[in-house]
């Protein structure tokens, strides 16, 4: 399998660039397009299971791409996988009851992971022009909340994708890149490219905080590891998603 050194999106037919990376939100390197493949990767990248605040999660080591890591949400007999990474495998965490992931930026290998584990990945619909490796696990939703049962709900917030997701568990939040964990906890950011320092327009912030509104929660776990907001998250979005719109507005903080 082909796969794009730079967001990590695999491919069975290799383009001449990775769509995901020829868009706004992402970048294609100075000196051209560069891939490598799931065999490579599989040889240069190992596993590192670790807890992450209230849950095991799973990255690579040495970093790959994006380098985010998944986390692992118990979730009836098992674990739902949330995002994903580009290595499948060779490790012991049981059984995963499913794959949910945030946005297009981290698909990654989530075909590997669901045939590995025969579980079904959820995508939000919006986003299914980003599929670049089609397969029978993908399960699209539609709207703009999915009931996963135990607890678990997909909340739609839109902004960085159209379908970007967030997941809603007991006092947490699971944002990926939807609502940005950042340097400073007492605040969190949102942009249409992150790499590229685009922002979003005022609509889509309210749309993400609005979404939020109807759900309690205090943590906010970002997409890497130890991007932890571990109090006051709800409060944290409001007043940031407030700040955003103001300085959009030329009212600096
Ligand atoms: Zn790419
Ligand atoms: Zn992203």
């Amino acid at each position: 399998m082909d796969v794009c050194e730079t967001c990590g999106a695999q491919f069975t037919e290799r383009p001449e660039v990775c769509p995901v990376c020829d868009d706004a939100r992402q970048w294609v390197p100075e000196d051209g397009q560069r891939w490598t493949t799931s065999e490579a990767l599989a040889a240069s990248r190992d596993h590192v299971v670790r807890q992450d605040g209230a849950f095991e999660g799973v990255g690579l080591e040495p970093g790959f791409a994006i380098g985010q890591r998944a986390l692992l949400v118990p979730h009836g007999a098992g674990r739902l996988m949330w995002d994903c990474v580009p290595k499948v495998g060779e490790i012991e965490i049981g059984e995963l009851t499913g794959i949910a992931i945030s946005h297009p930026h981290y698909y990654t290998g989530m075909a590997d992971w669901a045939s590995e584990y025969d579980c079904p990945i959820h995508l939000h619909a919006d986003d299914r022009e980003w599929i670049t490796r089609d397969d029978p696990h993908i399960e699209p939703w539609d709207g703009e909340t999915l009931d996963l049962g135990d607890g678990l709900t997909l909340i739609r917030c839109g902004g960085h994708f159209a379908g970007g997701t967030v997941l809603h568990v007991g006092d947490a939040l699971l944002s990926g890149d939807i609502v940005q964990v950042i340097p400073d906890r007492g605040w969190v950011g949102f942009m249409y490219s992150y790499p590229n320092l685009i922002p979003l327009p005022a609509a889509s912030v309210q749309a993400i905080a609005r979404a939020l509104e109807p759900y309690a929660f205090d943590t906010i776990y970002g997409a890497w590891w130890d991007r932890i907001v571990r109090r006051d998250g709800k409060a944290i979005v409001a007043r940031s998603a407030e700040r955003y719109v103001a300085a959009l507005r030329g009212e600096l903080p």
